[in-house]
């Protein structure tokens, strides 16, 4: 398994495990994706290019770091929903893109529905946003998009990982970097994660 950071922190693990449980509704599935979301996103964001800038603070000059580099959050509908909107309470300056697919439910290969992102997709850092990595398709339908669409920098952010995901992703994007909170034991014979934590739309949004 190539370019996979788990993003291995107490409160991630804490939440994810209450994410897991069946008894977990979906207003605290909620909020325990929410804060995944942020921790998750700090890590993320330690490769965004910074400078220095001098200010001045009440008593001195002083130099201080400013983030130079402009950043596109691509949500895939509807699970990345539950990441976007907390990471753009840390990045409230990101640009917005989704993207819309669906699985075919016997071949369980992506089409699109709908797409919509910032223009001059080259010039941004990237962070698509997907919480379950699962056969893989989806991603590698949505790397192919972003990047007909000009996306250079692209990072992965997903929630839980399996390992065909990773191989599947890694053989076709061997620069993507996926960052996880877990990468689970396989994936079932309908294209879930085991041991997962079920679909994450449903859990989400409460339509199980
Ligand atoms: N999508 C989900 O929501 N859950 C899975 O386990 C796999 C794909």
């Amino acid at each position: 398994m190539k370019n996979v950071v788990i993003v291995d922190h107490p409160l991630v693990s804490h939440n994810l495990t209450r994410l897991r449980n069946i008894e977990t509704q979906h207003l605290e599935f909620r909020r325990l994706l929410g804060e995944i979301s942020l921790l998750m996103s700090y890590e993320i964001a330690r490769s965004f290019q910074t400078r220095e800038i001098q200010i001045q603070t009440p008593l001195e000059p002083t130099l201080g770091t400013c983030l130079t580099c402009d950043v596109a959050l691509v949500a895939v509908l509807r699970a990345g929903l539950g990441m976007l909107e907390p990471i753009l309470t840390i990045l409230p300056n990101a640009r917005v893109g989704f993207i819309g697919l669906k699985r075919d439910e016997i071949t369980l290969a992506p089409t699109f529905y709908y797409q919509n992102f910032p223009k001059n997709l080259d010039t941004y850092e990237v962070v698509l946003i997907d919480p379950m990595l699962a056969t893989g398709g989806t991603v590698v339908a949505s790397m192919a998009l972003l990047s007909k669409f000009g996306a250079k920098r692209v990072k992965l952010l997903t929630l839980l990982a399996s390992p065909e995901g990773i191989q599947r992703v890694n053989d076709k994007y061997p620069d993507l970097l996926i960052y996880t909170a877990a990468v689970d034991r396989c994936l079932n014979e309908k294209g879930y994660i085991l041991p997962g934590l079920g679909d994450a739309g449903d859990r989400l949004f409460g339509t199980v």
